[in-house]
């Protein structure tokens, strides 16, 4: 499958990696939008949110989980962050691959788009 995330899962592109375990990899974002910025998948490839069957549904808690482990780990788990999954074209999603965005180290802006 043509998937840039998939492809960084399987290490055929390499990324700097921050967690893996058997469900989830975490990785610096390409192109940061703010001094922490990284990007969260699942190993298994999902389109969209959207597409997530409800019985894969714990496997976003599990994200959640890893970007409050990575949040303390990159020391903004006091000033605060921002979690962020983007679903479909209105909702921003670029990579068609589920993907949660961890974002801090910056004062966010209060407008969500
Ligand atoms: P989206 O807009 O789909 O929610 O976010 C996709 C994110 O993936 C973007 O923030 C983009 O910078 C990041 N990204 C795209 N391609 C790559 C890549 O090859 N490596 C890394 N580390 N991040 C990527
Ligand atoms: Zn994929």
């Amino acid at each position: 499958m043509d998937c840039i995330f998939c492809k960084i899962a399987a290490g055929e592109i390499p990324a700097d990696i921050l967690h893996t375990d058997e469900e989830v990899i975490a990785f610096r974002d390409i192109n940061p939008q703010a001094p922490v910025h990284v990007v969260i998948i699942p190993g298994e490839h999902f389109t969209t949110l959207a597409e997530l069957p409800e019985e894969k549904s714990v496997l976003v808690g599990h994200m959640v989980h890893v970007a409050n482990k990575l949040a303390v780990s990159e020391g903004i788990s006091e000033s605060g962050y921002r979690v962020v999954i983007n679903c479909g074209k209105q909702g921003g999603q670029v990579v068609q691959h589920l993907h949660m965005h961890l974002l801090g180290g910056r004062q966010l802006d209060g407008n969500l788009g």
